[in-house]
């Protein structure tokens, strides 16, 4: 596989480009070399600025879930493009999708639109605080919200538990209404309960999926719903991963819960930015210019975005690709396992709807500290393994990979025959670091 066009571009890049990626995440630390460069994409596939084709499991890690460029999307964007780019004015765009989004989700009157994921869940932070009155949030380690100050701790580190800033750059202060709790685990919820009156939230991913893909128990997120009522704090559920991928609507509803805020972005834009944040009309109507909550966005609820987004949820709707997606989910999964298997390697795979995960480790991994037992040295072999023979994933054992419904028998066989390959390569060259 040649990548000299990928290697002299992010050389190119470094200079004025910090690491030559504009988020962290893109770039190759992890898994080592240069972070590939892309050029186009269609359909199921990506392609490199080497002329790489890859089958894309990334898919800028969900937006684009009916593949790329799909017609009837690109269709829209051109048309809203003819009127404008951006107004700073209402367009009735917005309306429409506001309402194919407060459908699908139950408990949502009002939504209002941000730009980005990380704001819609800074926005339902301070839309909780207001609400009422208090000021802490409980968030849980290992899940991702974002990168606004108060809720970068635990977002990855081994300190989570001491309520350490996550970043340099983020004072103590912005942090000392952050309460950490542990996925998957009731009691370390109860314990935050019974220490401290003034806690206005908890935050979760109710489908971990910055941890890699971890699924919660029923009685933990069941027991979280009524714990959180019972107290009178409000559950935000951070759908921006979760949200239109495993059904049209959120993961909240097929685990049996309804929450008191949701956050949303990823799919909703369809690859445009796009960030949602709502809750029923009690909640909203803290919200300004109804409310005294201030939260504001010069781009929020961009047409060319809006319109993306619409035709986007439109055509999933239409396709109702779920059933389909859980079959080729459980197909990737039974391949990865069937090959672990055949080579001796230590093998977790958890998957929930589209999104799926292979954890190289022993243990069954139910939460943060059982997803850091994974060996991220083999992973690196199976990555490369992996674009070589023609699958893109994400460069990092913690990331899920996202299925589109442009995902073909062939992409599949392409997937299973790379499956393959890098499971033995996994097993050759771990033996002979033993
Ligand atoms: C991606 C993600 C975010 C942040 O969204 P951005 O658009 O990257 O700011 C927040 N929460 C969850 C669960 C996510 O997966």
């Amino acid at each position: 596989m040649h990548l000299d066009t990928s290697i002299s571009l992010f050389k190119k890049g470094e200079k004025h480009l910090v690491g030559s990626v504009n988020s962290p995440v893109r770039a190759f630390k992890s898994v080592g070399g240069v972070p590939v460069f892309i050029d186009h994409a269609k359909g199921s596939k990506i392609v490199d600025a080497d002329g790489n084709s890859y089958v894309d499991l990334v898919l800028s890690y969900g937006p684009m879930i009916l593949g790329h460029r799909h017609p009837k999307v690109e269709r829209s964007i051109k048309k809203a493009m003819k009127k404008g780019y951006s107004f700073g004015a209402s367009t009735q765009g917005e309306i429409k999708l506001a309402k194919l989004v407060c459908e699908a989700f139950p408990g949502m009157d009002k939504v209002r639109f941000v730009n980005s994921g990380t704001e819609a869940v800074l926005s339902a932070i301070r839309l909780a605080r207001a609400f009422t009155g208090k000021n802490k949030i409980i968030k849980f380690s290992g899940c991702y919200h974002g990168h606004s100050d108060a809720l970068l701790v635990a977002a990855g580190s081994g300190l989570a538990t001491l309520s350490l800033p996550g970043s340099k750059g983020v004072p103590d202060e912005a942090v000392k209404n952050t309460l950490i709790a542990e996925f998957n685990n009731l009691e370390s919820v109860k314990k935050h309960l019974d220490n401290h009156q003034d806690i206005a939230a908890v935050i979760i991913e109710p489908i971990a999926g910055n941890m890699g893909v971890i699924e919660p128990a029923q009685e933990f997120i069941q027991g979280l719903r009524a714990l959180t009522r019972k107290h009178d704090i409000l559950l935000i559920a951070d759908e921006v991963m979760t949200g239109f991928r495993s059904k049209f609507g959120g993961a909240q509803e097929l685990l049996g819960i309804e929450a008191d805020i949701t956050c949303l972005g990823k799919v909703i834009g369809g690859g445009f930015p796009v960030g949602a944040y709502g809750a029923r009309e009690e909640i909203m109507q803290m919200v300004a210019p109804l409310g005294q909550m201030y939260q504001a966005g010069t781009l929020s609820g961009n047409p060319i975005a809006m319109a993306c987004g619409m035709a986007t949820l439109k055509e999933l709707k239409k396709q109702d690709p779920y059933k389909s997606f859980n079959k080729k989910a459980v197909k990737i999964k039974e391949m990865l396992i069937k090959s672990a298997e055949a080579n001796g390697i230590d093998l977790q795979v958890n998957h929930f709807g589209s999104m799926i995960n292979p954890f190289f480790t022993r243990e069954k991994v139910i939460d943060f500290k059982s997803a850091q037992t994974s060996d991220t040295e083999q992973f690196k072999i199976f990555f490369w393994e992996m674009m070589e023979n023609g699958v893109f994933l994400p460069p990092s054992q913690f990331e899920a990979w996202f299925l589109s419904s442009a995902l073909n028998k062939n992409d599949l066989k392409t997937i299973e025959n790379a499956i393959n390959i890098s499971m033995s390569a996994v097993a050759a060259k771990t033996k002979n670091a033993k």
